[in-house]
């Protein structure tokens, strides 16, 4: 079912609150260059729609006729990426703008005609190709949100909307165009978008776009591992990660994405605390600007079923060291095939890991050279987190805070600063007891 393209709403500059001054310089050269070759460009998508809440655009996304060959050769600066989905970054030093050229409707029952085309569905109705060009109409009907589909056009600094966008961002609610079901099928990751915007943005969803997403959230296990890193990056990383841990979990997508930390949950009474701990210290962490990493947020997600598989391998009379690092290793593994770890982070998970165990043996002669690892800082938090949720530590977490105060400062020298080279070491278990 193909959405009627309505007609277009103009809404004059002195009727909403778009302005031009807010908008980066770089989008704005773009969008003018491929205006002075006859070509439509126009701002669209998450610069838009943050403009106009009041927000700062985290980037600036343009929308054109131009094909993405035509676009590439007017920018010297610029590449074409994506194989699904063929967009053109433009760089100008650190910024990006991304072009994109108008989508047009393909159906996706005539399997001959999409490929003919440029599009490509599967037999499930995932859209494995979109690369059919078409208006600037069309293009707002292949948007995913309402709020998404908004257009400012420099001409004139009008706004486009096609979708009544305008209203729905008014009412602080996000609505999917067309129908739910059929754009969930077409791309299952329009469900994290859901959540990640209603987060973000402090958005409801409306009961229509929300109603599909737990019976279709299944459909994320066919997304490729590295493309769901990517989303779980923008959905921790970005400053409302408890939030939206909150609503993945209320619309059951968590047990698609992280499966042995959705069982865990049910089982382990902590297990949940742990990780909204972890969420929430990461907001308060980006809130103050200071660094973050993903090794954390993995390290408290895969430390319930983790803890728990150790345990029923001490249960068989494996050491502790051992069982910790065989049920890392087992969860990590059947982890990635649904949600990629990249290496260096499920290294530095591991480490903070092992530290754990360190953590309560050495609290004694070896604290100090614990305390100028690398890693350290990451353990203690994690540590506490452990303690805030429930966790009975006998007070480690004290013991450790006291050891730090005690210490002057020039004896916590860390690795780091003291450039020592420790790469080849291992600070989690090895396969092996030693
Ligand atoms: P932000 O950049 O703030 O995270 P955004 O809305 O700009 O939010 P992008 O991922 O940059 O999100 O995408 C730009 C625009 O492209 C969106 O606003 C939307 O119009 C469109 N879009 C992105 N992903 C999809 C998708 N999976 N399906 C349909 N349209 C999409
Ligand atoms: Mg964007």
């Amino acid at each position: 079912m193909t959405p009627a393209i309505g007609a277009a709403t103009r809404i004059p500059r002195d009727s909403h609150s778009v302005s031009r001054k807010n908008i980066s310089d770089n989008a704005l050269k773009v969008i003018h260059r491929l205006r002075s070759k006859g070509h439509q460009a126009l701002l669209v998508g998450g610069a838009v729609r943050d403009l106009l809440l009041g927000n700062q655009p985290k980037d600036f996304d343009v929308a054109t006729d131009a094909t993405p060959e035509k676009v590439h050769s007017l920018f010297g600066n610029s590449r074409i990426i994506g194989r699904r989905f063929r967009i053109v970054h433009v760089r100008f030093g650190r910024e990006l703008i991304e072009v994109t050229t108008f989508r047009g409707h393909h159906d996706a029952s005539d399997e001959r005609q999409d490929s003919s085309q440029g599009s490509h569905h599967s037999t499930q109705g995932v859209l494995l190709r979109d690369n059919v060009f078409g208006s600037l109409e069309e293009d707002a009907i292949r948007r995913d949100f309402t709020v998404n589909a908004l257009y400012y056009n420099v001409d004139d600094f009008s706004l486009f909307d096609h979708v009544d966008g305008l209203v729905d961002l008014q009412q602080r609610q996000l609505r999917i165009i067309g129908d739910a079901e059929q754009r969930y099928r077409e791309d299952p990751v329009r469900m994290l978008r859901a959540i990640r915007f209603s987060a973000k943005l402090d958005f409801s969803i409306v009961p229509g776009t929300a109603a599909p997403i737990a019976e279709l959230a299944y459909l994320l296990e066919a997304i490729p591992p590295a493309r769901l890193f990517d989303e779980m990056l923008k959905l921790f990383m970005t400053g409302c990660a408890l939030r939206t841990f909150r609503l993945l979990c209320d619309h059951g997508l968590i047990e698609h994405l992280f499966p042995a930390t959705a069982t865990a949950m049910d089982d382990m009474p902590y297990a949940r605390a742990l990780i909204e701990a972890a969420m929430d210290s990461t907001d308060t962490r980006v809130a103050e600007d200071k660094p973050i990493t993903p090794a954390f947020l993995f390290a408290a997600l895969l430390w319930p079923p983790t803890v728990q598989l150790q345990r029923q391998l001490e249960d068989r009379g494996v050491p502790s060291a051992e069982a910790l690092s065989e049920a890392g290793n087992t969860i990590t593994s059947e982890q990635v095939h649904h949600l990629s770890i990249p290496r260096r982070f499920s290294h530095a998970m591991f480490e903070i890991w092992s530290l754990q165990s360190q953590l309560q043996t050495r609290t004694g002669r070896g604290s100090q050279a614990l305390m100028r690892l690398r890693r350290f800082r990451a353990a203690y938090d994690f540590l506490l987190l452990r303690e805030q949720s429930g966790e009975d530590l006998d007070g480690l977490g004290k013991v450790w805070t006291k050891l730090q105060q005690e210490l002057p400062a020039a004896a916590v020298k860390t690795e780091a600063e003291t450039g020592a080279r420790r790469r080849g070491r291992r600070h989690y278990p090895s396969r092996k007891p030693r």
